[in-house]
């Protein structure tokens, strides 16, 4: 995502900033206008004066103005986005060790796993071992196989005598496999 700053320094050292989103390419002007209108807001507290051709004024190409020690300006950064989820593959092991691949996703904040439905037809799969998500870089993280749709997570347990006992259980709080 892209973004527009209106940066005020004082001194030498950052004292305001304002940060404008560009949430949709589309709307790009929308959210110029909103930061240079603020742009010049800032300038004339600090003494600019006269008329300010809105649309196409040339300190807008300068994107900055300063006096004595302090200073305005207009910049523009990328922010990269980040995204929960993770592509992979969702494999299924049967005894016998047949094994059924369909590419598929992780939700990294819920534990959840979608992909499309496996197709098992025509194979001949009895028992269903194991299932897990398999990252692209080869990670295996064990899905849920009561509710097929998430994975496992490590969580420590209270035991006999008071121990700790690291057990897996469901990432989806709804799943009975706690
Ligand atoms: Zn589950």
């Amino acid at each position: 995502m892209r973004i527009i700053n209106v940066i005020g320094i004082k001194d030498g050292v950052v004292d305001t900033i304002d940060s404008f989103g560009v949430f949709d390419e589309t709307k790009v002007q929308e959210v110029v206008d909103k930061a240079q209108a603020l742009f010049i807001e800032k300038a004339r507290e600090i003494g600019l004066e006269g008329e300010i051709d809105e649309e196409n004024d040339p300190i807008f190409d300068d994107g900055y103005y300063g006096i004595m020690n302090v200073c305005v300006c207009l910049s523009w950064s990328d922010v990269e986005e980040v995204s929960d989820i993770i592509k992979g593959t969702f494999v299924s092991v049967w005894d016998g060790g047949e094994e059924v691949r369909t590419p598929a996703e992780l939700n990294t904040k819920t534990g959840e796993v979608t992909t499309e439905s496996v197709d098992v037809e025509g194979l001949d799969l009895d028992i269903l071992d194991r299932e897990y998500f398999e990252t692209s870089d080869g990670d295996e993280l064990e899905v849920c196989t009561d509710c097929h749709e998430y994975i496992l997570k490590t969580v420590m347990k209270e035991g006999i005598g008071k121990t700790l006992n690291e057990v897996h259980v469901c990432s989806n709080p709804d799943c009975d496999n706690q």
